[in-house]
């Protein structure tokens, strides 16, 4: 079997093929893969580096929603272990935005341990990205309102990870701070 190092790499390089032209929403207008490279390593340093699998999920846990990857290919590549991570954290883009952010509080608290380590690092990263570089068209109101979201997704998946929802609330508390120095 190939190991697990390699298989990471082949990821990380999957994931940078299929989210080439992709950029972050901040004022950075960062490179895509930078996201998914910092979700896979707050996952892989919070299972200490025990669990390829979700290493491997985690760089490829936007495939489905964002690159209209089938979840057959994610499989076909990485396993099935692989794409039953990435399925539980995608959203179902036929439904209207905020249906699907009620979903995720909803069904947060029903996922897998390792998909819920998953989304918690995927809300890490997104909340220090807000801190560190908010879209320029969101107003203070709408980041207060993104970060009061994401409380609420983690506040449903407590008890999970401690280093990991200690790092959530300091880019929570960053965030929010970030928000309201800017009105
Ligand atoms: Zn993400």
């Amino acid at each position: 079997m190939e190991p697990g190092v390699l298989r990471v790499l082949r990821a990380a390089e999957t994931a940078a093929r299929w989210h080439v032209g992709q950029r972050r929403k901040g004022d950075a207008q960062e490179p895509y893969i930078n996201h998914l490279l910092e979700v896979a390593r707050l996952v892989g340093d919070a299972t200490g580096g025990r669990d390829p699998d979700l290493v491997i999920a985690a760089l490829l846990h936007d495939a489905i929603e964002d690159c209209e990857i089938a979840p057959a290919t994610i499989e076909a590549e990485f396993g099935a272990d692989v794409r039953a991570l990435v399925q539980a954290v995608t959203d179902d883009k036929n439904l209207p935005k905020a249906t699907r952010k009620q979903l995720q509080i909803d069904h947060a608290p029903g996922k897998p341990r390792r998909a819920k380590i998953l989304k918690l690092a995927d809300k890490t990263s997104n909340l220090r990205a807000l801190a560190a570089s908010p879209p320029a068209n969101w107003p203070m109101a709408r980041r207060l309102e993104y970060v009061a979201w994401a409380r609420a997704v983690v506040a449903g998946i407590r008890g999970t990870n401690a280093g990991l929802e200690a790092l959530f609330d300091e880019a929570a508390a960053r965030a929010e701070a970030a928000a309201r120095a800017s009105g």
